[in-house]
């Protein structure tokens, strides 16, 4: 262990209490007691749509209602999904059909399945019970212009006052972006699936 002196315990005393300070002077200029927050979770590194769910966690500890619409439906079933239905009805949850992904390669029912989910995605964005709604992926159809980015970008600015929105996917709009009250974008700094690693249990699905 690391030998303190009292002039070192001092040191540090004086060194914390004037951080407390910065921090409370910090604190004490937010002003918004609360917003509903549209946030953006982006960026070519794993932790964009487990983060999301992360969130819906913190929320339904809370007691309160969370929706979520899956635009893209994986390769795989997915542990979240099974996991949340133990909350019963404090969560609704909508994988679209069969979703589109590269593997359907046809545009038509593609748009028809983005249009569906949007579908179910304002019917979620207007529940007065739902606290948290999840758009897991929106970004993947907008970025395929399967959906309006005008019409998406201003539901999503009209959400109750108090209503937080999640969106998922690679490649936010820029106009998402500008709309948005949290943007992370997640680096991809190493993934194991450059070493041959397949997905696995727990961890990708
Ligand atoms: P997760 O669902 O694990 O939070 P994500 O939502 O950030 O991942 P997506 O773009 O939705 O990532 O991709 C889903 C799948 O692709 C995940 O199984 C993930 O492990 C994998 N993946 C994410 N980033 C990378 C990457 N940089 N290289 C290879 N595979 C990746
Ligand atoms: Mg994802």
């Amino acid at each position: 262990m690391k030998n303190i002196d009292s002039e070192a315990e001092e040191k540090h005393r004086a060194k914390m209490a004037k951080r407390k300070a910065v921090q409370d002077a910090e604190v004490a200029g937010k002003t918004v007691a609360e917003k509903g927050l549209l946030i953006v979770n982006t960026g070519p590194g794993k932790g964009k749509t487990t983060a999301a769910f992360g969130l819906a966690l913190r929320m339904l500890g809370y007691g309160k209602r969370v929706g979520v619409v899956q635009f893209v439906k994986g390769a795989w079933h997915t542990g979240e999904k099974d996991a949340f239905a133990a909350f019963g009805d404090r969560i609704v949850w909508h994988t679209m059909g069969e979703g589109f992904t590269w593997e359907t390669q046809d545009v038509k029912r593609d748009i028809a399945a983005a249009e569906a989910a949007w579908a179910k995605a304002l019917e979620l964005l207007g529940d007065p019970t739902i606290s948290l709604v999840v758009l897991d992926e929106l970004n993947i159809a907008l970025r395929y212009d399967y959906l309006d980015l005008d019409s998406v970008v201003t539901a999503l600015k009209a959400r109750r006052s108090d209503l937080h929105v999640v969106v998922t996917g690679r490649n936010a709009k820029p106009a998402l972006v500008e709309a948005a009250d949290l943007v992370t974008e997640m680096g991809a700094v190493k993934h194991h699936f450059a070493a041959g690693v397949k997905a696995q249990q727990g961890i990708e699905f």
